[in-house]
This record gives C-alpha cells, sequence and structure tokens, in this order.
C-alpha cells in the first residue's frame, strides 16, 4: 500500500458544530410555542451550547460519559445535541413515549449520569426517578411540575453561572457520539451508539440532492423527533448547511402543524405516514405551498398518501427506509433516470434505493443472496459506514451476517437496486406456505374512500396456518361493509390473498414510536375482544 498524502482530520460532531455556527451565523432556530414563534440565531444557539458544555463538564461530565435527554424538539434540545458529543460525551436521547419499565431499562442499561429534561414532561420521567441506578444530576429547562423529579438544577442558571466559550477536545472519529434504543417491540429494547464518524457521514448523504438535498436556503421543519433515530439526522445535516431549523416541540397534530407550516414556510421536513395522514384528512385546506418536498417513512407510505398530497397541496413525498440501526436513513425512492412520466408513481411507491456508501442485498432462508430479480422475496441485509454493527453491551449474534445487518425486514430488489419491502418478517402472513404481504393489503385497503387506516395481521387458520384479518379504521361517516372491501380488493390482489375476516376498530394500537402495533391487535383477536365478521 502507498501511504496516502491527505490529511488524518476527524469526522467529528464538533466540526460540523463549528462550521454551522461560523459559516452561517445568521441561520435560525426557531421553536413554536405556545405564545408563537421563538427565533434564535446559530451564532447564539453555539454560545449556549459552549455554555452546557461548561456546565456539564463542571458537574463532572468527562469523555465518554451518557447523557441523556428527555425533550420535545426545541431549541435546548439542539443545544445538547450539539454541546454533548462535540465535549466527547455521548449524547442519550430517550424516547419519551417509551413505557416506564422500559424507559428505566434504557436509563440504566445506558448508565447516563445526567439527563436534561423538558420541564413540560417532567412528571414522565418522575414515574420511574425512583428506579435509576445511575444518574447523578437532572437538569430541567422551561415550565412545568418537576417535583416528581426530586432534587433538580436549572438549565438557564447553570448557563448564567459560566464563563462564555468552551475548550472542546480532540475526539477519535471512533468513539460513541450518541446513542438510540430500538423501541423494542419484544423484549428489551437494544440500544446503537453512533460514532462521530458515522454520524458525520450519514450527515453528508442525507444533505446529498440525491438525497434530500439540503443547503443554505432551506428551513426544514423537524416533525420527526430528535429522541427517535436523531429526527431522521435534520439537526446535524441542517445544521452543518446552515439549514434554518423550525422545532414544533409538542404541536404535532394535524391543526397546529399547518399552523406551524403556514406561518414559518419550511422549505422541507420529514414525517412518518400516520402525521402526513392526519394533516392530509383533517387540514386539506392548509397552505404547504412553501414545501419543496416531504420524506416519509418509519413504515411503508401508502399510494394514497403520496397522490393525496401531490393532487391537495402540490406537495412531493418522497418515501425513505431505514431504521434506528441505520442511523437511519438508508435508501430513498427517487424516481429513476429516463423513467416515462406514467410509470413514475410505480417507483415512487416502492421502497427505494440504497443512498451512496451503503450497500444492500436480500437473502433467502438459507443465508444465500437471491437474484436481484424484483421477484425472489428474502430478508434485507445491509451493511456500510453509518450501519450499526453491533448492539451496545448486548449479544444478538443473530441479527448480523457476514458483517451485514440483518433488518428483520421481507422484501425483493429489481435489477436496478430498488427494494421492495413486503413485510417486516414478524408480521408476514404465512398462509398455506405462502407469504401474504400485510403490508400490500393495508395500502390498498387504505385507498378506499370509507377507510381511515387499515391493519392487517395474520391470525391462526385450521386449513392454511394463518390467514390475514383486516382491521378497519373507518373514515368519518363511512359504513362498515367488508363485502364492498373485499369486491374492491378482488381485481387489485392475488385472490388467495383476499381476507375472510374483518374487524371495525376505533384506531390502530401504536408503538411508542408510532407504527402500528401489530402484536396488540393480534392479541385482542386471541382474546376475542374484535368484533369479527367473516366474508368469503
Ligand atoms: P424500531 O425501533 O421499531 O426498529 P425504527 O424506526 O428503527 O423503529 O423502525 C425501522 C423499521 O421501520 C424498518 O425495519 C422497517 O420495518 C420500517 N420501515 C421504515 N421505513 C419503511 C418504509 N419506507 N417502508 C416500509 N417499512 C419501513
Amino acid at each position: 500500500m502507498i501511504e496516502s498524502t491527505m490529511q488524518d482530520f476527524p469526522l467529528g460532531i464538533q466540526h460540523l458544530f463549528t462550521h454551522g455556527r461560523r459559516i452561517h451565523a445568521d441561520s435560525e432556530v426557531i421553536t413554536w410555542t405556545d405564545a408563537g414563534a421563538v427565533t434564535a440565531t446559530f451564532a447564539e444557539v453555539g454560545d449556549r451550547a459552549d455554555q452546557l458544555a461548561a456546565a456539564l463538564a463542571k458537574l463532572g461530565v468527562t469523555p465518554g460519559d451518557r447523557v441523556g435527554t428527555f425533550a420535545w424538539n426545541n431549541q435546548h434540545h439542539l443545544e445538547a445535541y450539539l454541546a454533548v458529543p462535540s465535549m466527547g460525551a455521548v449524547l442519550h436521547t430517550l424516547n419519551i413515549r417509551l413505557f416506564p419499565e422500559q424507559l428505566a431499562y434504557v436509563i440504566n442499561h445506558a448508565e447516563d449520569r445526567v439527563i436534561i429534561v423538558d420541564a413540560s414532561i417532567a412528571p414522565l420521567l418522575g414515574k420511574v426517578r425512583q428506579d435509576l441506578t445511575t444518574v447523578e444530576h437532572i437538569i430541567t429547562f422551561g415550565t412545568g411540575d418537576t417535583s416528581a423529579l426530586g432534587e433538580t438544577l436549572d438549565y438557564e442558571e447553570l448557563l448564567a453561572a459560566g464563563e462564555p466559550g468552551f475548550d472542546y477536545p480532540e475526539i477519535d472519529e471512533r468513539a460513541a457520539a450518541a446513542m438510540c434504543y430500538t423501541s423494542g417491540t419484544t423484549g428489551n429494547p437494544k440500544g446503537v451508539a453512533y460514532s462521530h464518524r458515522s454520524t458525520y457521514l450519514h450527515s453528508f448523504g442525507i444533505t446529498s440532492a440525491q438525497a434530500m438535498g439540503f443547503s443554505q436556503d432551506d428551513r426544514l421543519l423537524l416533525i420527526v423527533p430528535m429522541f427517535h433515530a436523531n429526527a431522521w439526522g435534520m439537526p446535524y445535516a441542517g445544521w452543518s448547511v446552515g439549514a434554518d431549523l423550525i422545532m414544533p416541540q409538542q404541536y404535532l397534530q394535524a391543526g397546529p402543524l399547518a399552523d406551524i407550516i403556514e406561518h414559518t414556510r419550511p422549505t422541507y421536513s420529514g414525517a412518518v405516514p400516520t402525521v402526513l395522514n392526519d394533516i392530509l384528512h383533517n387540514r386539506p385546506d392548509a397552505d404547504l405551498s412553501s414545501l419543496r418536498g416531504v420524506v416519509c417513512g418509519g413504515s411503508a407510505v401508502p399510494r394514497s398518501l403520496i397522490e393525496g398530497f401531490d393532487e391537495t397541496f402540490g406537495v412531493t413525498v418522497v418515501q425513505a427506509w431505514g431504521m434506528t440501526e441505520t442511523s437511519p436513513l438508508a435508501a430513498i425512492a427517487r424516481v429513476p433516470k429516463n423513467t416515462d412520466e406514467a410509470d413514475a408513481m410505480g417507483w415512487r411507491v416502492r421502497t427505494g434505493r440504497p443512498l451512496p456508501g451503503v450497500e444492500i442485498r436480500i437473502c433467502g432462508d438459507d443465508g444465500e443472496e437471491l437474484p436481484r430479480d424484483g421477484e425472489a422475496q428474502g430478508e434485507i441485509e445491509i451493511r456500510g459506514p453509518w450501519i450499526t454493527a453491533s448492539y451496545y453491551n448486548d449479544t444478538a449474534d443473530e441479527k448480523f451476517h457476514d458483517g451485514w445487518l440483518r433488518t428483520g425486514d421481507v422484501g425483493s430488489m429489481e435489477p436496478n437496486g430498488f427494494i421492495q419491502i413486503s413485510d417486516r418478517a414478524k408480521d408476514v402472513i404465512k398462509s398455506g406456505g405462502e407469504w401474504i404481504s400485510s403490508v400490500d393489503l393495508e395500502n390498498t385497503l387504505m385507498s378506499h374512500d370509507a377507510v381511515l387506516e387499515a391493519a392487517v395481521v395474520g391470525v391462526p387458520d385450521d386449513r392454511y396456518d394463518e390467514r390475514p384479518l383486516a382491521c378497519i379504521v373507518l373514515a368519518e361517516g363511512a359504513e362498515f361493509d367488508p363485502g364492498q372491501l373485499r369486491s374492491y380488493l378482488a381485481d387489485k390482489v392475488a385472490k388467495w390473498w383476499l381476507p375472510e375476516r374483518w374487524a371495525p376498530i376505533e384506531e390502530v394500537p401504536k408503538t411508542s414510536v408510532g407504527k402500528f402495533d401489530k402484536k396488540v391487535l393480534r392479541q385482542r383477536y386471541a382474546d376475542g375482544d374484535l368484533d369479527v365478521t367473516e366474508t368469503r
């Protein structure tokens, strides 16, 4: 090997931080509050992040220590995003929607020493305060009753007490910068520890025009929580290019989001399908004309949603795929070049193609790679510089295969690299030895006017082992008519896919990260709690 002549300059978050505050000092962080928008410049936020780093150091936080955050998306949370990794500590973003036992588990497992808490949700953390074995200090900001947390420190007082500035240490790019736990639908949550290098490269990856194309001209509305897979990487990516960052805090329902968008005029956003569906159905009058695009993922994006946004708002919804383990963005559904306009939608509704740097393959049950023919179905495996190689202090060898992460998603791949996820491995319906995609059935059902949401789960069947049960949330004023829904599906999916069992439900149960919680539906069915109609 010939030694290169290039500088061995570390890919550190502190360098993204410094770049943003210096080069884009006037860019803005806008936090939505009861009283309207509160704005600070990158220069101001940077100075406050220095003071936070200084305050944490004074409390004894040293490189490698875990600092938790328990907060909505707001300026304070961003200050922690910038300060904690830059000082060499590890930012642990806590999912405020975890069940109490899981919340205590992840804090104790990560051994958080300090937690920075949004006072408005302090009681949620208060529920587990007694169970936290490693937390030495709790710092609170904002307003709210913090009494359930016992003794706390005040964020603003800590910042005011310090001298301006902070002398950041140089950090090994392979050191952990941040961590996130998966939502753990089965068993305990598992932690992913992102490195500086992985976060840096992911930021560049998602900023590229082949992904989201962020620049200083953008204003990014961060709807995805900063406690869920780093708000899909938008805080660091946006900061590094000087895009304004709009923080909606807890105002995440259709009404307030429409107001925020009309008032702050974001150019780009990202959200899970449920949030976008909410806006489409409940605020079709909203003016979303400032948006040049919205990236959507976290679960399959229904065609009806993509078309609905095109037609109602003139806004392009771009499907993306990823997971906590993949930083998270791994694939994006851009229409391949030279596609006829009439065929574009066929690509937009698929899962996506890998971002540069990321490699994806599909493997069969025997672990062998399957052909890229758009037909063969297997587990999606992935590798690359921002894909996790293990879980934090957890053995899960079965999740890895020769240096690739096994995603637990089942799908196929086209010759051009486009993947199509048909299901999560655990949600695939195995009927008479063949697979039925619950996702396909759901998407097709959701394109029917009477259906607001549909969740399809496999339930035991004497003859075929498992058959689909369609759980339907009706659109306002619609009647529950399984016969009609079945005939609607009849010319859109294979005949043997058609569900025989149908149940109306008030709403689809959701996990802590807003995904359909099919485990709950399967249990309700087993307990006889669903009002099931059979049609054949
Ligand atoms: P969890 O903690 O539940 O793993 P993640 O946000 O990491 O939460 O979830 C990742 C999973 O979400 C993926 O493995 C996949 O099943 C699903 N997912 C994400 N994006 C898409 C998409 N575009 N289409 C289908 N499924 C998706």
